[in-house]
């Protein structure tokens, strides 16, 4: 293959027949493929003329919109790097990314511009914006507004080539970096993944495939955040090489989704485990009201899904097939998935190893290969593998070996057909006495009680134990279900060092955009309303 490719070229240069390419959920205008590449072609010119050039950072601060991708292919086209960011960050988390990055430019909104400030006085500021009137070129105590990206898209393509090629960028190795994401720093401190074009261009033909996208025919929606992994791979990259449509919504809402997927007769929805969740509880409501008969695939991804929630899905939408996907930021949102219900059904399953990867488990002690159903850590290599982390020798040095293994962090086992099962992270396990307790284990047993709607399980620290596994249980409204009930319901069904010690009950658990529970937040919780009772 052409080595000097870069990723958006590689997906424009994709055959397809699509027409729209964006729709945006609320406003309903439309972004046609046509008008895309115009776009992204307009963009990289003016972001050219603007100094920025092969190897320098571009921060994009925005929540989803049709412009997310215009942003994200510009940059990457002329061999510059796209860092994105959550919009819930804080801004001191987003100066801490900003002073470890070091963009040359952010693009931003004007409802996010704030979140800029402290440090960044002097960071030039694009405004996601769509009007067209240049806005004056004032300081606004968070960076300078240099430009909008309404007035970016109009700019003539006066480096453009007439055969529309990105001709106007310096050459790109296919082992320049694209992208600078952040992991999400669920257990840990996050860190930033650097990601090739050719981590990139690897990533698109897995989707390709995954999705069985051959016909360009589907309708997307997407509510999973494009900042993050899982939505930049599949959103603003993969599914563009197919042609199809997406229905893009800017934050997840559920009546503003279920309005989105009837109007624009949605045939596709990616999403994360709690919004099935959410699917599945208010069912009998939903399809009372909305008419949802055009979805035939639903993917779920991000974080475990339980027996339970198949099983309720298949229950409450039988015509809706139920996917799984598995991936880390570091292997570009690639790892394994499920293709047909009879795969998802494989309880516990993330599903069978993506095109050109390789996979071992690995005791995480011995560091020897284990056999098949044998439990360790799973090793990612392929294409898609990150390069390093962002200037982090030591922890690129901990994950990534000289061979171009990935240490996962993920507990998994493979069974003899090669399915893989993600048992837990290791981080996440809790240590008690000697033994290892996985908490996603416990949690998913915790849901098989009919009167329990969702439920976390922490390690609460404890002198003599070291670490006892505590339940955070959303009861069902109206059930009477005791803390002593809690622990009698798993204590059955488990051996005794992984029994839960310790019950809260709460309102709903923290789960961060890509569904995860949020762990440290309830550790936090547990810790303070314990030492605030003594
Ligand atoms: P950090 O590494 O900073 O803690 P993070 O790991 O949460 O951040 P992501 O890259 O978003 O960052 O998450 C990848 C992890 O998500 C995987 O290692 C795995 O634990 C989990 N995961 C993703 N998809 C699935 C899935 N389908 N089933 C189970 N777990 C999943």
């Amino acid at each position: 293959h052409n080595d000097s490719l870069d990723i958006t070229t590689f997906i424009s240069s994709q055959a397809h027949r699509g027409t729209v390419a964006f729709i945006d959920g609320s406003t309903g205008r439309q972004l046609t493929y046509a008008q895309l590449w115009r776009a992204v072609r307009s963009v990289a010119s003016s972001l050219s003329d603007m100094g920025i050039r092969k190897g320098h950072v571009v921060l994009l601060l925005s929540p989803n919109s049709i412009f997310f991708p215009v942003v994200c292919l510009a940059v990457m086209s002329l061999g510059a790097i796209i860092t994105t960011t959550n919009p819930l960050n804080t801004t001191a988390e987003i100066a801490k990314q900003i002073a470890d990055s070091k963009p040359v430019l952010a693009f931003t909104t004007r409802q996010l511009i704030s979140k800029l400030g402290g440090s960044t006085t002097d960071l030039s500021i694009v405004l996601i914006d769509d009007d067209e009137i240049r806005a004056p070129n004032h300081g606004t105590g968070n960076g300078k507004i240099v430009s909008t990206l309404g007035q970016m898209m109009v700019t003539k393509e006066r480096h453009g080539s007439s055969n529309g090629g990105l001709n106007l960028k310096e050459e790109i190795n296919q082992d320049d970096t694209a992208t600078l994401l952040y992991s999400s720093g669920t257990t840990g401190a996050s860190k930033g993944v650097v990601s090739s074009h050719k981590n990139l261009i690897a990533m698109v033909r897995v989707v390709l495939s995954r999705f069985n996208l051959d016909d360009g025919e589907d309708t997307f929606l997407c509510t999973v955040p494009m900042f993050h992994i899982y939505g930049l791979a599949v959103f603003a990259t993969g599914l563009l090489a197919s042609g199809s449509t997406i229905v893009v919504l800017s934050k997840f809402e559920m009546h503003d989704m279920l309005r989105a997927i009837q109007k624009h007769r949605v045939t596709y929805l990616p999403l994360v485990p709690p919004i099935l969740v959410a699917l599945i509880n208010a069912a009998d409501q939903i399809k009372a009201k909305y008419n949802l008969s055009s979805l035939r695939r639903v993917l779920s991804g991000g974080a475990p899904l339980s027996r339970e929630v198949i099983e309720g899905f298949v229950e409450k939408y039988p015509t809706v097939t139920i996917l799984q996907g598995y991936g880390l930021t570091e292997s570009t949102g690639v790892g394994a998935s499920t293709d047909n219900l009879e795969e998802s059904r494989r309880y516990g399953t993330a599903g069978l190893l993506s095109a050109s990867m390789a996979a071992k488990i690995v005791d995480p002690d011995s560091g020897k290969a284990l056999a098949v159903n044998q439990t360790g850590e799973l090793w990612l290599k392929g294409p898609t593998i990150m390069k390093e982390y962002f200037s982090n020798a030591e922890a690129t040095a901990a994950t990534l070996d000289a061979q171009g293994w990935l240490r996962t962090g993920d507990l998994c086992y493979v069974d003899e057909d090669g399915f893989i099962f993600v048992v837990d992270r290791l981080k996440e396990l809790i240590k008690y006495k000697g033994y290892q307790v996985p908490p996603a284990e416990l949690e998913a047993l915790l849901l098989t009680h009919p009167q329990i709607v969702d439920a976390a399980v922490i390690p609460f620290p404890d002198e003599k134990v070291g670490q006892y596994p505590m339940a955070y249980v959303v009861r069902k409204a109206g059930s009477n279900l005791s803390e002593k009930d809690v622990m009698e319901f798993v204590g059955k069904q488990v051996a005794p060092y992984k029994k839960i010690r310790r019950v809260a009950f709460i309102a709903s658990v923290p789960k961060n955009p890509s569904g995860k529970i949020l762990r440290k937040d309830l550790i936090q919780l547990a810790t303070s309303s314990s030492s605030s009772k003594l």
